[in-house]
């Protein structure tokens, strides 16, 4: 039997569409190869599947670093939050300070040493250094 030109696309159209969806579940562990095995259209899904499965481990994003030890994440503020806007009328009362705690510019009184969010809770800077090498939960 002679192949035609029609044969010939049509086994084209198959083995290219067994490899895309091989292909496109290549995330995927419980999913097996629907074709037969021996035939063309397996050797191309299992082959997509492979070459999905290189392709994402490329791009899978590395995990995220850990906190570091001696390093702790705290919430943030915003300088709105760490302003004394109470001082703003004062002479002197309008100064740009850099808060001794969290180490962020604040808006206040030139005399002032914190920011507002520290001089209340004590939490304000993303991340602050810490000395105990305590590891953060
Ligand atoms: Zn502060």
């Amino acid at each position: 039997m002679s192949i035609t030109p029609a044969m010939q696309s049509d086994l084209v159209l198959r083995i290219t569409t067994a490899y895309e969806q091989g292909f496109g579940h290549a995330h995927r562990d419980e999913l097996n190869n629907p074709y037969g095995e021996g035939t063309w259209e397996y050797e191309a899904w299992d082959n997509g599947r492979e070459t999905g499965r290189q392709r994402l481990e490329r791009i899978e994003p590395p995990e995220p670093a850990a906190v570091p030890n001696g390093w702790k994440l705290l919430k943030d503020s915003t300088s709105a939050e760490r302003a004394w806007t109470e001082d703003f009328s004062h002479d002197n009362g309008h100064y740009m300070n850099a808060c001794l705690n969290c180490g962020r510019m604040f808006e206040g009184h030139k005399r002032r040493h914190v920011c507002k969010v520290c001089a209340g809770s004590g939490e304000a800077a993303p991340a602050v250094r810490i000395f105990d090498n305590t590891p953060v939960e």
